[in-house]
């Protein structure tokens, strides 16, 4: 009668049956605990957020040169804007 009720009871709630795992530490939980982004508290989701996005590489593309060209693109609309309302003779 007693068998099992240690190894998969949830790890908040003590007895009941677990049903999945917290995502971070893995610990047993019963389908209540669905409030942490599959996790058992905040912390471990926090945790487990910071490590999913710690795998996703860093976009390619982005490069410092794209500042300075936006800044050229807005100086030559400054230019023009100027030049069309005559504040350069
Ligand atoms: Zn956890
Ligand atoms: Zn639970």
């Amino acid at each position: 009668m007693f068998l099992g009720m240690a190894l998969d009871s949830c790890n908040v709630h003590t007895g009941v049956r677990a049903t999945r795992r917290c995502a971070a530490c893995n610990k047993p939980l019963c389908k209540e605990c669905q409030d942490f982004d599959g996790c058992c508290s905040e912390r471990c989701a926090a945790a487990n957020k910071r490590f999913a996005t710690s795998r996703i590489p860093p976009k390619p593309g982005r490069s410092p040169w794209q500042g300075v060209a936006t800044l050229a693109v807005l100086a030559v609309a400054a230019y023009f804007a100027a030049k069309h309302f005559g504040l350069l003779g």
